[in-house]
């Protein structure tokens, strides 16, 4: 089956043909990085690095590029460090830092290049000039603007009246703009906001012109998918694809747009008014890492989810299972299948609720396999449906381990020490002390499997 891909632009499926299949390229909008990453901006970077793996698989290694940029420099980190007392840098180093951190806990791998906003500052006023040399910005009081009636078929990736996006977006009215929906491309600094010489004086960029200058210097003019959540369709996506194209003297930018629906927290609009904004940061303290990317996974992308404890606790349980077959196999060498099940699944549009459903019925029959041959491949046909997701390849004992930073139970040499005692008691009769200390185990959530050779152990659910 051929990969489909649902297009933002055309509003439908459609069969993925890459401009070169040895060179396919992907940009995702990355971070702003003045606060820590909440599990809502964690959804397009865990989506986007599932899309990363299949492009992977369906087209080598060495032929994906996956371009995901850091946005550091920002009114909002300008506003941040000011709050905060702190420098500039200081606050996006540290930031970005957590920010790593947080992806690679989630399984994310690295994206192939990761450019930064303040390392192409030459590349956005190039890009500036070009726009005004073509007639499409102009420069009003140390501002350059994009003018948007330059361009005839601007609003064409939101697909709504300008108008009406104008109201929606609250786009800030200034008395230097032409049009109200005129966006800014560059715009003065004072002395103490960080800026850079440019023709137009010292300033610094706008949002949407750093996206635009990145993709190019990296991935070229025209590339294959752009990516990022719903909310940057207008005005940040619709903004970079007009002055890509204006400056590129009308020729193609991007070919899929990809958009991710948003995520609420217990049944609400996360938001700084009602307090209830949790980081990833925050959450690998209450769930393993692979537990939030599976839970997010749960949903498909383009549809809305409620992200919930009971979800985080329902992923954690179905990995449980999971990780538990590959224990009882531990000793068998994997066979891998040439295809992994998931694939079909995958290629339709991400459809990672069935991919999970297949995932599944792979565990059931691993369970079910009798001869050593049987369970070498089901377990292969496991690891390979997995390893595709970004899942189930840490060690099952490490795993079936794990407990919450704010868990006071035993530790794990506490418990060895209980479970030999047991053994101890049990040896010498003592039936009563043994089942005691069972119970004692049992109660403290540890869930003990008695094998011929050894007692084995696994922290229970969340
Ligand atoms: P930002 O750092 O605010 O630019 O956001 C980074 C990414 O997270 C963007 O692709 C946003 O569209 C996305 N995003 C922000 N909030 C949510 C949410 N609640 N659900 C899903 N995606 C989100
Ligand atoms: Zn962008």
């Amino acid at each position: 089956m051929p990969l489909v891909l649902h297009n933002t632009l055309t509003r439908r499926k459609e069969a993925f043909r890459p401009l070169d299949p040895n060179r396919v390229r992907l940009y995702v909008c990355g971070p702003t990085v003045y606060n820590l990453a909440h599990i809502g901006n964690a959804r397009p970077f865990i989506v986007f690095d599932l899309l990363f793996r299949l492009l992977r698989r369906l087209y080598g290694e060495a032929h994906v590029v996956y371009a995901r940029n850091i946005t550091d420099v920002d009114d909002k980190i300008i506003d941040a460090a000011r709050s905060r007392g702190e420098t500039i840098l200081n606050l996006t180093e540290r930031t970005t830092i957590v920010f790593h951190e947080d992806m690679a806990a989630v399984n994310n791998l690295p994206p192939t290049l990761e450019p930064r906003a303040t390392e192409h500052i030459g590349q956005m006023v190039a890009m500036i000039e070009v726009l005004i040399a073509k007639g499409h910005a102009y420069e009003a009081e140390g501002h350059v603007l994009f003018a948007v009636e330059s361009m005839p078929d601007y609003g064409k990736l939101s697909g709504r009246p300008l108008d009406d996006m104008i109201a929606g977006a609250r786009i800030e009215v200034a008395p230097y703009k032409r049009q109200p929906g005129d966006f800014v491309l560059w715009k003065p600094s004072t002395e103490a906001q960080p800026g850079w010489d440019s023709p137009w004086g010292r300033g610094r960029p706008g949002w949407h012109i750093e996206c635009s200058a990145m993709s190019e210097a990296h991935l070229g003019e025209h590339f294959d998918i752009h990516g990022g959540g719903l909310d940057l369709i207008f005005p940040h996506h619709e903004n970079e694809l007009a002055q890509s194209v204006c400056a590129h003297g009308g020729r193609p930018f991007v070919n899929v747009w990809m958009h991710n629906a948003f995520l609420d927290m217990e049944g609400e609009k996360m938001s700084k008014s009602l307090g209830n904004i949790r980081t990833v940061h925050e959450l690998l303290d209450e769930a393993p890492g692979e537990a939030l990317r599976y839970a997010m996974l749960t949903a498909h992308y383009r549809d809305p989810m409620d992200w919930t404890g009971e979800r985080v606790r329902q992923a954690k349980t179905a990995l449980d299972r999971f990780y538990v077959a590959l224990r009882a196999t531990a000793g068998i060498e994997p066979i891998f299948p040439v295809t992994p099940a998931v694939l079909p699944a995958l290629e339709d549009d991400l459809n990672t609720p069935l991919a999970q459903s297949v995932l599944h019925e792979l565990v059931t029959t691993l369970n079910k396999a009798e001869t050593t041959q049987e369970k070498a491949e089901a377990k292969g046909a496991l690891l390979a449906s997995g390893r595709l997701m970004g899942l189930l390849e840490q060690d099952p004992e490490a795993w079936l381990r794990w407990r919450p930073k704010a868990d006071q139970g035993f530790s794990d040499a506490e418990v060895e020490a209980l479970i030999a005692a047991r053994r101890a008691a049990r040896a010498s009769k003592d039936f009563a002390e043994a089942d005691r200390l069972r119970k004692q185990l049992t109660e403290a959530g540890i869930i003990l499997e008695d094998k011929p050779e050894a007692t084995i152990w696994r922290r229970g659910g969340l």
